[in-house]
């Protein structure tokens, strides 16, 4: 009975965020993208913060009156990941099947996506900005889940270097649902369609690939890793919160008031007399240093925990360096068909793509 509770755990819960989505109270504000074949913006109801603190106290309360173990998730996790598994892949093939065909092969129609945008009710729930509400509160309820299991394991032995790699994830979900609005001005919302890469993506890999650090060490004994490494470990999430969050809020405030300043910095553009660029403040440092900053949160994460030579947790920044690396070449192709020459005087005046001075 656990094992099939296990494995539909994802799906019942993906089912409620999606339900809470719907019906808790939240903010409609109006996108950076457009509809398709309309010039009209797509338009958003926003609550991830309120759905995602709903579901992480109804994972808390059963915990806390000892009905439901706060590790059951981790004592399931091989079940939830196929129940995910299965979950993505059903979603992935209804999403594409219902639309027409956008490429010639199948098989990337049912990679990247057919459909730009889905929307529930006028927007009351967009496809895009669930998934990764759910991406993002599973991996939340692993994270606890898994930590809590390390609670029960080692007691007064417990490594504080595992309570504070969680505490740093939470800190970085957190983050993303206070600047939600910000994440509809990102690639994943007007250049992406709905598909395998991204319902896949956010239903399965995000929740259980972005927690091989705990999958890795949560059995693993204290490491005692010293305070003041620790110490060194969380600023260098915090250095790669400021490049990620500063570059992802200057360019948010440029494109909804292109006058405006942010952190005293006052935007210097270059411009053709159609489009307008930024090329000063965290947009001066490289074309991307965001992806550096989210290196960097990922690695301070990994840190923490204290196994710096074991592999597993290292899967975890080194996938964001294959994943942003194609981004970003994905991207500067994308804005150089868009911006022409303007973006060639951007590449000149700004060279380096994700790492001042490296790369
Ligand atoms: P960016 O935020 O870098 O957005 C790129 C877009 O910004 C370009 O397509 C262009 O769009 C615009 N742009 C680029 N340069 C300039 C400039 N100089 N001035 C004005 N506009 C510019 O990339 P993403 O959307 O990929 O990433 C957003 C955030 O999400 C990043 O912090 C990234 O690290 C994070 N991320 C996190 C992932 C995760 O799994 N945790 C995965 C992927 C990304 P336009 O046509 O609108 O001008």
């Amino acid at each position: 009975m656990d094992k099939a509770l296990g494995f539909l755990a994802p799906i019942i819960i993906s089912s409620l965020i999606f339900a809470l989505n719907v019906i808790l109270p939240g903010r409609w504000v109006t996108g950076y993208v457009t509809k398709t074949n309309s010039r009209e913006k797509m338009r958003y109801h926003l609550n991830g913060i309120y759905v995602f603190f709903t579901v992480v106290l109804i994972w808390f309360v059963p915990g806390y009156f000892k009905v439901i173990p706060f590790d059951w998730l981790y004592n399931y996790r091989w079940f939830g990941l196929a129940g995910a598994f299965a979950a993505g892949m059903i979603f992935s093939l209804a999403v594409v099947l219902r639309y027409p065909p956008v490429r010639k092969s199948f098989l990337s129609d049912l990679f990247f996506g057919r459909i730009e945008n889905l929307q529930f009710r006028g927007g009351l729930a967009d496809a895009k900005m669930w998934l990764y509400l759910t991406g993002a509160t599973m991996l939340e309820l692993n994270a606890l889940s898994f930590t809590a299991h390390h609670l029960a394991l080692y007691r007064d032995q417990a490594s504080t270097g595992i309570i504070l790699s969680t505490a740093l994830l939470t800190y970085f979900i957190i983050d993303y649902f206070i600047f939600e609005e910000v994440h509809l001005y990102t690639y994943d919302l007007f250049a992406e369609r709905v598909g395998f890469k991204l319902g896949w993506g956010c239903i399965v890999f995000y929740p259980y690939f972005y927690s091989v650090f705990l999958w890795s060490t949560v059995d693993l004994p204290d490491p005692h890793t010293s305070s003041w490494l620790l110490f060194v470990y969380v600023l260098i999430f915090l250095s790669g919160w400021i490049l990620s969050r500063g570059a992802n809020l200057q360019k948010y405030f440029f494109k909804k008031d292109p006058g405006r300043s942010f952190l005293n910095i006052v935007p210097e553009t270059i411009s053709d007399g159609n489009n307008t660029l930024l090329v000063n403040g965290f947009w001066g440092i490289s074309r991307h240093v965001n992806y550096s900053g989210e290196i960097l949160m990922a690695s301070g994460i990994v840190l923490c925990t204290g196994y710096p030579t074991l592999i597993g947790p290292w899967l975890y920044p080194l996938y964001y360096i294959l994943l942003l690396i194609s981004r970003q070449r994905d991207d500067d192709k994308r804005c150089a068909l868009k911006y022409g020459d303007l973006w060639k005087t951007y590449v000149k005046r700004v060279p380096y793509r994700i790492i001042p001075y490296i790369y």
